[in-house]
């Protein structure tokens, strides 16, 4: 253990060895005295996009409250009345001093994009424009509403938008105001890939000018957004440190591997890794399943089509599009949840289904609703493998309906898991989680599949997640909203190349982690992948 909060440690498997640097400086903040510890601030500066790498839980709210002069630093002395003079003070010398200055003298107005935006129908009345129009100070509305698709819902009411919708809503009400400071907790949620991107190159161009802060759980679009980046690490609710500003590149790698050689700490006890494997012979696997052509309408007009394919036992399959193309649609009718309308699905395996929207309103407590579920629960393979990688144990007492959206997203998985079944199905299980638990969440799939031999289908937006899960992809294209086509399973690399393709991006391989990079686009690299036809990878 690290010795400092050892017995509230959440994960129990962290050790930082020896004391962080950042640690024997006093704090930044400390509420109250067995309260949260802040160490390290991120700074914030005009002309670039500085990001913030690291669980939920660890401060960031903390460190958005201080930079926007609501909350005033007490220095780790919680006891004493706090003063900007004295923060002034002890930041002397530095860069964030200039900040505090300009702050104090009312020279900074920050905007920012909160982390749960379905609050903001709860706290506003009213459609998108006047929304909007009440925020525009910088005179960028018309601008933003092409960019960011919202013509067809400025004149719909507010608590009538999807997620998808509402969460584009948020970042543009954000933009058009006017302020020397944006932070944007999280852009990805509900957002389809095409809108992740697009939404980043959008922040990068208000960054041109304007200091942004991002706090961002998707690392590959992390990786093309910020421009310098902060690891945040710790024991989400006991104490958190914000490292000095890394290269994101640099950032992210040693994420990854777990360890920070600059502050001389192990953050994660294994590293995360992407392994560029081979696809397998296809002689060399059984196949679980052939699934015909089949198809579904619904009745205000949405058709999906599929081409059908064969699945192969042991297998992890990714399945990607963008949002309304029938991804959830098919999935339902391969886990029998809905009938197709035509086309012959004689299934004789059993599916074990985890849906997009998950539903927490059984009255029960955790542990006795994956008892319910499962005999294995009580045995040191299911602690080991399913219950501590996904950080379940620390749930096990509360009830299902009080749980929060990243916390029902770990149960439901488990849950999910926890059934005796031929093929595994999960409809974006990144959803709510942070940049950790997906690391974890990613690792006991892909281990629960192995170790099993059993077949699962993952449907999800984060790039990472599909990399390192998938063996094989599907593919879906077609108009969102209006009809989809879900194609036959393919290789990673065919898939992937027909998917970025549509998306007018290329990856590269980071050379040294593996892990998927996007190009700039017209880079060099971009522009001679494209000719070459090798959306994803070169050579
Ligand atoms: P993050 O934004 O990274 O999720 P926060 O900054 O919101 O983290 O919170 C970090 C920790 O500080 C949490 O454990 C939270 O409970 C605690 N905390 C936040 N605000 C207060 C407060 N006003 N008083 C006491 N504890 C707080
Ligand atoms: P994805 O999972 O790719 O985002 P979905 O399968 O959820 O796509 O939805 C595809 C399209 O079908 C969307 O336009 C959605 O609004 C519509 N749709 C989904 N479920 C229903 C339903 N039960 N009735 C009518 N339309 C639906
Ligand atoms: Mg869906």
């Amino acid at each position: 253990g690290c010795g400092i909060c050892v017995d509230k440690c959440p994960y129990k498997a962290i050790m930082i060895i020896g004391l962080p640097e950042a640690l024997k400086e006093p704090p930044t903040h400390r509420y109250g005295t067995n309260g949260f510890v802040l160490y390290g601030l991120p700074t914030p500066q005009a002309g670039r996009v500085t990001g913030i790498l690291g669980p939920n839980g660890i401060g960031k709210s903390t460190v958005v409250n201080i930079l926007s002069g609501t909350l005033v630093p007490n220095l780790g002395e919680y006891k004493e009345e706090s003063s900007w003079d004295r923060v002034i003070e002890r930041y002397s010398g530095t860069q964030i001093q200039d900040y505090f200055r300009k702050l104090v003298n009312g020279k900074v107005n920050v905007s920012q994009k909160p982390q749960y935006i379905d609050k903001i129908p709860k706290a506003f009345n009213g459609n998108t424009r006047e929304l909007l129009e009440k925020a525009d100070d910088r005179g960028v509305l018309n601008q933003l509403i092409e960019r960011l698709d919202l013509d067809e819902i400025i004149d719909r009411n507010i608590n009538e938008l999807s997620g998808g919708e509402l969460q584009r809503v948020a970042i543009a009400a954000c933009m058009v105001k006017d302020a020397e400071f944006y932070f944007f907790d999280e852009i990805s949620p509900y957002l389809d890939i095409y809108q992740r991107i697009n939404v980043a190159q959008l922040i990068q161009e208000l960054a041109q000018e304007k200091a942004v802060l991002v706090v961002e759980h998707d690392l590959a679009i992390l990786d093309m957004l910020a421009d310098v980046v902060h690891v945040a690490y710790g024991v989400p609710g006991a104490y958190g440190v914000i490292t000095y500003p890394k290269g994101v590149r640099i950032a992210i790698n040693q994420y990854l591997k777990g360890y920070l050689p600059e502050e001389n700490i192990r953050i994660r006890p294994e590293p995360i890794e992407f392994e560029v494997h081979p696809p397998r012979a296809e002689a060399e696997v059984e196949t679980l399943v052939e699934y015909g052509k089949f198809s579904k309408q619904y009745k205000d007009g949405f058709s999906l089509t599929s081409d059908g394919g064969s699945l192969k036992q042991g297998e992890v399959l990714g399945v990607v599009g963008p949002n309304g193309i029938g991804k959830s649609t098919f999935v339902k009718v391969l886990a029998g949840e809905i009938e197709p309308d035509d086309g012959e699905l004689d299934f004789d395996i059993n599916i074990s289904f985890k849906p997009q929207y998950v539903k927490g309103d059984i009255n029960l407590r955790v542990q006795d609703f994956l008892r319910s579920i499962t005999s294995r629960f009580d045995t040191s393979y299911y602690q080991g493998e399913i219950a501590r990688p996904l950080q379940i144990e620390e749930l096990y007492d509360k009830m299902l309906p009080n749980l929060s959206g990243g916390e029902l997203q770990r149960v439901a998985i488990a849950a999910c898991l926890s059934r005796d079944a031929d093929m595994y199905i999960l409809d974006e299980p990144s959803a709510h989680l942070d940049v950790e638990q997906r690391s974890l969440a990613t690792k006991a799939i892909k281990r629960f599949a192995e170790n099993n031999k059993k077949t699962a289908m993952v449907v999800d937006h984060d790039i990472y997640m599909i990399d390192m899960l998938s063996e094989r992809l599907i593919v879906f294209e077609g108009k969102p909203a209006v009809y989809g086509v879900a194609k036959r399973p393919s290789s990673m690399q065919e898939g992937m190349n027909k998917f970025l393709s549509n998306l007018d991006i290329t990856f590269r391989r980071d050379d040294d982690t593996s892990r998927p990079r996007v190009n700039k686009p017209n880079s060099r690299l971009d522009r001679e992948q494209k000719s070459a036809g090798e959306y994803y990878y070169y050579g």
